[in-house]
């Protein structure tokens, strides 16, 4: 090992108390319980009636969070970037709208004050995962943060990411694997769900998973949740819009209503059953 630095607090290795589980508070949901939870919405805020429609047909269906992204970390500047604090105000009102706290990412330290009014959690992008002066700055408030794996970060990375945020003294973090860069580009990245499990033994934080980031790809969504619940994730966001096709960032890896209706069915049915040959043998 190469890396002598140290993570401290997101991490429990030598602290066995630190293992006690860590539940966040959003709104009058609570992250980190026995139950997932299921954050959904855009991709992007895009108009009124887009956010509105989803917010409500979403938690209709039973989602805990609405999602929905007024700063857009887009890779190409020529692409949308976001409706920005227009954005946030339509967020805030479909949030209140549908009875669902509201997540949201922000991108630079500008724009910590305004997320913080508008928003009940903040998502720090995967791409913002070591802008530590974001980190620091978020570390001072105490607004929950939604803290997303950077594609090319460690686990230990991320973790000593995240005390940053500890350490300042905001203990409301929540982590997020949202896929990593590997050699294989079949799909947009590649889904490391071990991580889950391995945050789960090292770290008292709740670890969600972003199937549609990690895949890229709508008809892998709803498998790829359930899988995220069975290896221990304490849940999912995912991108839900009324209609993919026609959305200004990440259609090709968003629910329509349909969709997402279809993908919490399958999170509710039953694992398959493993087949046990009998132990005793009657001659
Ligand atoms: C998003 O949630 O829309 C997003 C840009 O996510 P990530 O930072 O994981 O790419
Ligand atoms: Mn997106």
């Amino acid at each position: 090992m190469h890396d002598v630095w140290s993570v401290k607090r997101s991490a429990a290795e030598d602290r066995p108390q630190a293992r006690m589980r860590k539940m966040v508070q959003v709104g009058r949901v609570n992250i980190g319980d026995d139950n997932a939870i299921v954050i959904a919405g855009p991709c992007s805020v895009e108009t009124r009636d887009q956010i509105m429609s989803t917010a409500l047909a979403v938690k209709q269906m039973g989602a805990t969070l609405l999602r929905g992204g007024a700063w857009k970390p887009r890779t190409s500047p020529h692409d949308f970037q976001g409706l920005g604090f227009e954005g946030l105000e339509l967020l805030k009102e479909a949030g209140e709208l549908a009875g669902l706290p509201v997540v949201t990412e922000i991108m630079s330290e500008d724009d910590v004050p305004a997320g913080c009014d508008y928003a009940d959690m903040l998502q720090i992008g995967a791409r913002n995962m070591q802008n530590f002066a974001l980190l620091k700055k978020l570390g001072r408030t105490t607004k929950p943060v939604l803290l997303k794996r950077g594609p090319s970060a460690t686990v230990k990375e991320w973790l000593a990411a995240a005390d940053y945020l500890l350490d300042g003294g905001n203990e409301n973090v929540v982590l997020c694997e949202r896929g990593i860069r590997s050699f294989d580009n079949s799909l947009r990245n590649t889904l490391d769900l071990a991580s889950v499990a391995l945050i789960k033994e090292l770290s008292p934080l709740p670890v969600i998973v972003d199937p549609s980031h990690a895949t890229g790809k709508r008809s892998l969504i709803s498998a790829t949740a359930k899988a995220a619940i069975a290896v221990g994730a304490d849940g999912v966001i995912v991108e839900v819009h009324p209609n993919p096709d026609k959305a200004w960032s990440d259609g090709a890896q968003s629910l329509d209503f349909e969709g997402f209706a279809d993908m919490m069915a399958n999170l509710d049915s039953p694992l398959r059953r493993v087949c046990r040959t009998p132990a005793a043998v009657s001659v």
